[in-house]
């Protein structure tokens, strides 16, 4: 069976390079070596985080996999086919449990027998999809096309304490032909609202963020307060959500010691201003999370806010893998991104 080489190091340089080349070596059965991994990152190497994506992708396909180990920067896995079952991964530090189930949703789906995935870990930290992302934006856009599932966050984790616990229920693939990723119109008509998570912080915080909130140039129409009390260590993050019939959108800022409240809050409304005044129907996050469905369906667009160095990067290790080509086409101050199947 053919080996797909991959250099971790090009373009973005992360993560997610490593994550969809394990999610894609599972789905077609081919064999990866991966070079440079997360060369471009402060830390590079495997990560906890990472580790687990290794370990998560080779227990559901019984794959064999040689330098699975912390902070190596190079990777052979080889795939066996695909089992559903239940699955439970610990990271063993705050790294982000969405990301780790990211990896493993799509050779899942593809499965013929529904599964479960509980992985403990961050539900809400920095630089991933905090669990409202994943369970408000992400699993009701890859719905709409058929991939079913259900999340339920059991206990909450903030960086750096971690701890925090998500399942994920995931259901077969239902085929469809008519029914593909469409999102290229921006809603006329949102309703914005905001959440503010804290957990073992004075409740100055809170108040702070929310005043925050209401005072800025958005009509937020009410702020909702949660505050955390299972988590094993302390935490903050500012979210806004911008709800129309069909879609939520969430977008989230961290809090973290030494960051004042109003740099918190400019943050998620600078990433939810941009995305309203883009007329894009999907936010940046989403869009680099959604090319590997589109990609497996071989079909699909969307329009989105920022062409992203994520984006850009997956696009380019998708194509390594599957026979399809992306189009991007830029308009005023959205991009729109389409999938097609590749015929030589
Ligand atoms: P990497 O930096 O390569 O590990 O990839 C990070 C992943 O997390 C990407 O798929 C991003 O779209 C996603 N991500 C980062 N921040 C957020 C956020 N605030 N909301 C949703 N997804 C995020």
């Amino acid at each position: 069976m053919e080996t797909v080489f991959i250099d971790g190091s090009t373009g973005e340089g992360g993560g997610q390079i490593l994550r969809t080349s394990l999610a894609l070596s599972c789905i077609t059965g081919k064999s990866l070596h991966i070079e440079n991994i997360r060369a471009a990152r402060r830390n590079p190497g495997l990560a906890k985080q990472h580790l687990s994506c290794v370990r998560a992708v080779c227990e559901i396909c019984s794959g064999q996999c040689r330098g699975a180990a912390l902070r190596s920067g190079t990777l052979d896995f080889h795939p066996a086919p695909v089992q559903s079952g239940d699955f439970r991964f610990d990271i063993g530090s705050a790294g982000s449990a969405s990301l780790v189930i990211q990896t493993v949703l799509p050779a899942l789906f593809l499965a013929d027998k529904p599964s479960a995935v509980t992985v403990t870990g961050g539900t809400h930290n920095p630089l991933a999809p905090p669990f409202d992302f994943l369970s408000e934006t992400f699993l009701p856009a890859i719905e709409a096309v058929g991939f079913r599932g259900s999340c339920k966050l059991i206990k909450h984790g903030f960086y750096p304490a971690g701890g925090g616990k998500i399942t994920f229920n995931v259901q077969p693939w239902q085929k469809s032909t008519d029914r593909v990723i469409k999102l290229c119109e921006s809603s006329e008509q949102f309703q914005i609202h905001a959440r503010i998570y804290t957990a073992k912080l004075p409740p100055h915080i809170a108040q702070r963020q929310r005043k925050l909130l209401l005072q800025s140039g958005l009509n937020i129409r009410n702020v909702e307060h949660i505050e955390v009390t299972d988590s094993d260590g302390p935490g903050n993050c500012a979210m806004i959500r911008l709800c129309d019939s069909s879609r939520t959108t969430v977008f989230t800022a961290f809090g973290m010691r030494g960051k004042p409240s109003q740099q918190v809050v400019s943050e998620v409304v600078n990433l939810a201003e941009n995305f309203l005044t883009s007329g894009a129907a999907i936010d940046r996050f989403l869009a680099d999370q959604l090319l590997i469905y589109m990609a497996i369906s071989k079909a699909g667009s969307y329009t989105t806010n920022e062409l992203s160095s994520h984006l850009q990067t997956n696009m380019e290790v998708i194509k390594k893998f599957l026979p399809v080509n992306f189009r991007v086409e830029q308009q005023k101050q959205a991009y729109t991104i389409s999938c097609l199947p590749r015929t030589n």
